[in-house]
């Protein structure tokens, strides 16, 4: 059952080969005997996931159900789920019970899912290894020895471990699109506004997006269908008609126009990464597609920008965290002062407080027009750099990450190094438009992944053109040995 796409899933529910209670216990059993290997899940929800199992069977019985009703999924740790710890992968949550659900979590509920559990993350969001969470790192199904990059790190492992068949994740500076590059498999980053925010714990508002999680562009498709939507509880949420991403991934790639900038495919990319995508580049170019040079002119500012942006909006996120009204709370604080200094103290992680400090730095009077702004201006720059590729070309193409998977530790004490993980994927957040990673081969064992980045709103063209690739090639079906 776990190496079944959701479309094969679904219709073995509906004509009742197994159920949803047995699909979802299959599921459950493999985390029980897998999860310490990896240490993708910070809470199991066996008992609500077999309860909301047997009423995804009901609903099936009674002929109430959509495509996803009894499909199993797991939510990323950062989405509030109601009665469920909500830890956002920080010893400040990790008391936090939430009173509501997320939009998201919502939808996926009123589309009879069956939530599995909540994935481990890097602490609120903030990483590309998931090492900085409060839960410990979670480990790369591929080898157990290196990341699976991060901070959507747990999502990616559970469905590469075949532990879900689908997961959500978020993406500030690549989140999604990295850690599905490292695990081998699809994520992709939505439209800046297409899927709601409301209750998705908040890092850097103006570039966090959640987005879906799974093995193939197809079942990413599906899942996207119930996340996106228009949501009145979310101030920045596109009011876009409703689509159903499935319905263009058969559309031929003839005459599709794709762009390679010269900047993804730069020093700092690994040579062997680099052979493995001019491999898949040829296997658009048969399937009907033309390639273009194009250029990115300020996408080398795209890392040092975001660097002053998410700080600044995460030290200002994070000012809520002050152990009065809800986290931790430090022990016999002597007064208000000593409370707020002790609890963030005590339970904020060395990365989140380093961001405070630069964010909170980066907005203080006398630097905020050095800083602040400059970067503001510079987000425009980069932004613009997509109108005018877009212009010319349908979709840009390039690396998801500049190299594989590297090992738990490797990186930790080097911020820099770490940030750099990213350089490809963080300017699509920057100007707000969506990506896609998709399984392109390997590297001494270790998953490579292609990025594809389109224009606002053209979330169905790029699950077309990677559904397209997925027809053609089938490193979206590879399974780590020790998960098969
Ligand atoms: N790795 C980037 C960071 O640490 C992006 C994180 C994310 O997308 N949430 O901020």
């Amino acid at each position: 059952m776990h190496n079944k796409t959701i479309a094969e899933l679904s219709k073995a529910l509906h004509q009742r080969e197994y159920s949803s209670v047995e699909l979802t216990r299959h599921f459950l059993e493999r985390i029980e005997r897998h999860n310490a290997k990896i240490n993708s899940f910070i809470t199991i929800t066996a008992e609500t996931a077999l309860a909301s199992a047997q009423a995804a069977d009901q609903r099936i019985a009674q002929g109430k159900a959509g495509p996803l009703t009894g499909i199993p999924l797991a939510h990323k740790d950062i989405f509030c789920t109601k009665g469920i710890k909500t830890s956002c992968g920080s010893k400040m949550l990790d008391n936090f019970i939430a009173p509501y659900n997320a939009t998201v979590v919502e939808k996926c509920q009123a589309a009879g899912m069956v939530m599995l559990g909540k994935t481990n993350m890097d602490e609120f969001a903030m990483g590309s290894s998931n090492e900085t969470s409060y839960y410990g790192p979670v480990k790369n199904p591929w080898d157990t020895q290196t990341v699976p990059g991060g901070s959507s790190g747990g999502s990616a492992a559970t469905i590469a471990a075949r532990l879900s068949p689908l997961a959500t994740g978020t993406d500030t500076g690549g989140s999604i699109r990295q850690p599905a590059a490292l695990c081998g498999i699809t994520g992709l980053k939505p439209t800046y506004g297409l899927v709601s925010r409301y209750g998705m714990i908040a890092f850097a508002s103006s570039l966090d997006q959640g987005g879906p999680m799974g093995h193939s562009a197809e079942d990413v498709a599906l899942l996207l269908n119930q996340m996106a939507g228009f949501d009145q509880r979310d101030s920045t949420s596109l009011n876009h008609p409703a689509e159903d991403y499935t319905s263009h991934l058969n559309d031929s790639l003839a005459g599709l126009k794709i762009g390679l900038p010269k900047e993804f495919f730069a020093e700092g990319l690994d040579p062997e990464v680099g052979k493995v995508l001019d491999t898949a580049i040829k296997e658009f170019e048969q399937a009907g597609a033309t390639l273009h040079e194009i250029q990115l002119p300020h996408s080398h500012l795209s890392v040092p920008t975001y660097y002053i942006i998410a700080p600044a909006e995460c030290s200002s996120n994070l000012s809520r965290y002050d152990g009065v009204r809800f986290g931790y709370r430090c022990e016999n604080p002597k007064d208000l002062i000593d409370l707020y200094k002790r609890s963030r103290g005590e339970a904020f992680g060395a990365e989140v407080k380093r961001r405070i400090m630069i964010g909170t730095y980066a907005l203080s009077a006398g630097y905020y027009d050095a800083y602040y702004l400059k970067a503001q201006q510079i987000r425009r720059l980069i932004s613009n750099d997509f109108v005018e590729a877009f212009k010319k070309v349908d979709v840009i193409l390039g690396p998801t990450s500049p190299t594989t998977a590297f090992k738990i530790g490797e990186k930790l004490n080097d911020p820099i190094s770490m940030y750099l993980s990213d350089i490809n994927t963080i300017a699509a957040n920057l100007a707000g438009i969506p990506g896609i990673s998709i399984p392109a081969g390997f590297v001494n064992q270790r998953p490579v992944g292609l990025q594809l980045l389109g224009n606002y709103l053209n979330e169905s063209r790029l699950l077309n053109i990677a559904h397209q690739y997925q027809q053609r090639t089938d490193w979206h079906k590879q399974t780590p040995a020790n998960f098969v």
